[in-house]
């Protein structure tokens, strides 16, 4: 138990001191077990049992009274260690979320979660790509480490993923995911999941997946275990084609024109759709945010059989959405460039430990795995280094730490910028607080652009041509953090795919 071992779970992110044990309690520290008089192993199932009780009293399977034996001291503080649950929504733009100031009330769940956990407020995504992004999420490494590079890549076994890493310590595991690219048939990232449930077509409801983690739940508590869990989740419903929901239509229907339709025209022309720009322009944002609010309903329904007390939850998302920014074909997608609004996404952690706040340091999925680690005083049980740093220590990300991201350099999405892509590379960028720089692999030259994230946050002046003894300044060091970074990106072995598989990814544009 946390509490009677003199360890502190209040945990905000930073430099922090690290946990030490308080040598003068050791093993022997029982004092605050006294009042219920259990002994260490009676003890670690009562935890249990209480861990069970309070989910299965939350889902309305138990109707038997909590004994009064047990509510006492020491005892009925934190399990040590917590359940640990872990949601990634799909397609998930950070700005389109109450939670960051969106003024629609998108994502009310994920917003009182937040109220009472810590928020990362410039969470970056490392690939915009479904599979190589979760493998990030899940490994702690780069996609050129990893050599998930893209959905038709397999997470190879040597790495140790997330789930993994609870599987050894005895957690059972539970994986439920929604889109074709993380089929286990595709991803490789079942690994370690005692049960890992992908069965679909192309793509299913949040309301069926979360249906069917309440009920592995319900299975686990059933079953007794003495196991703590960990439950990954992964919602689709955000992710394209966006689609009207009726619960939620009257929320979001937009009676303005839009800010945007000067790149609409050009959209028209390439999807032949018959009607006003404008509307066809806001219906799409409208629709991709009624997506956004079911998702979170659905998210809500799940943090609703969750006891924040023993359960450490963590929310993200594994990329964001362009939505009309860019002057390009295609620019209602993913997995095309390394914009903010395709890079930034939503990070939440809240639970036993965590301090509630908000923090405004760079943070990369990389650093997912470490954070983890370093919350549940594992560290030391990993076996390689991590490129990831843990959120959560002095040792870890600092406030300097830059953020890195890369993309495919796919041609026909770049064409408004001129430039002679080599569609066989990667468009690489570095960030800090304030500067951003992209290469884009050219044919012949490679190009940079450099923004000013502060002063131009929707990316839209190239200050490469600027002379500015400030920028001149500022250039040389980020080319140099990008050099010492990036590279093309080695893809490693596939899955073997079906007909079928490659037909969904193709039809995802996910196949090059
Ligand atoms: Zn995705």
């Amino acid at each position: 138990m946390l509490a009677c071992l003199g360890r502190s779970w209040k945990r905000a992110a930073g430099p922090r001191p690290r946990f030490s044990r308080d040598p003068t309690l050791g093993s022997t520290a029982v004092d605050c077990r006294r009042p219920v008089r259990v002994t260490p192993s009676l003890h670690h199932r009562w935890h249990r049992w209480h861990r069970w009780h309070r989910l299965g009293e939350t889902i309305g399977l138990l109707s038997f009274a909590f004994p009064l034996l047990f509510v006492a001291g020491c005892a009925s503080e934190v399990p040590d260690p917590p359940n640990v649950v872990f949601v990634s929504l799909d397609t998930t733009r950070q700005d389109h979320l109450g939670i960051y100031g969106y003024e629609r009330d998108t994502s009310p769940h994920l917003d009182a979660l937040g109220g009472r956990g810590l928020v990362f407020d410039r969470a970056v995504a490392q690939m915009t790509i479904t599979n190589p992004s979760h493998a990030t999420m899940f490994t702690g490494l780069y996609p050129r480490t990893h050599k998930v590079g893209e959905n038709s890549r397999k997470l190879a076994d040597d790495f140790l993923s997330l789930p993994e890493v609870f599987k050894n310590h005895g957690f059972s595991t539970g994986g439920f995911v929604s889109g074709h690219p993380l089929r286990k048939q595709i991803t490789g990232l079942s690994q370690g999941f005692d049960h890992y449930d992908s069965e679909m077509q192309r793509r299913r409801n949040g309301e069926d997946t979360v249906a069917r983690a309440i009920e592995w739940l319900a299975q686990l508590r059933a079953a007794e275990t003495e196991n703590p869990f960990f439950l990954f989740v992964h919602f689709y419903d955000a992710h394209g084609p966006f689609r009207y929901r009726a619960q939620f239509n009257d929320d979001f229907v937009s009676p303005e024109p839009g800010k945007r339709a000067a790149f609409v025209q050009e959209y028209q022309e390439i999807t032949d759709i018959d009607g006003n720009p404008i509307e066809f322009e806001n219906h799409f944002v409208d629709r991709y945010d009624v997506g956004l609010r079911y998702q979170d309903e659905q998210l809500g329904k799940l943090l609703n059989v969750l006891d924040l007390n023993d359960t450490l939850v963590i929310v993200t998302a594994d990329h964001g959405e362009t939505l009309f920014e860019r002057a390009t074909q295609l620019n209602l997608n993913h997995g095309t460039s390394v914009f903010q609004e395709q890079i930034r996404i939503p990070l939440v952690f809240a639970g036993p430990g965590i301090e509630p706040g908000r923090n405004d340091r760079l943070a990369e999925t990389t650093d997912l795995l470490p954070s983890v680690l370093d919350l549940l005083d594992w560290n030391d049980t990993f076996p390689y280094p991590l490129e990831g740093e843990s959120l959560f220590s002095e040792t870890g990300r600092s406030s300097r730490s830059p953020a890195f991201a890369s993309n495919r350099a796919r041609t026909k999405q770049h064409s408004d910028r001129g430039y002679q892509l080599n569609h066989e590379s990667f468009i690489h960028s570095v960030q800090t607080t304030q500067w951003k720089l992209i290469r884009y692999p050219g044919l012949e030259q490679e190009y940079l652009e450099l923004y000013d994230l502060v002063a131009d946050p929707l990316e839209a002046e190239n200050l490469v041509p600027v002379e500015d003894e400030r920028l001149a300044n500022v250039l040389p060091g980020l080319k140099q953090l990008l050099a010492g970074w990036s590279g093309d990106i080695e893809m490693g072995e596939g899955p073997e795919l079906s007909p079928e598989d490659i037909e969904q990814l193709e039809r995802l544009g996910y196949v090059n």
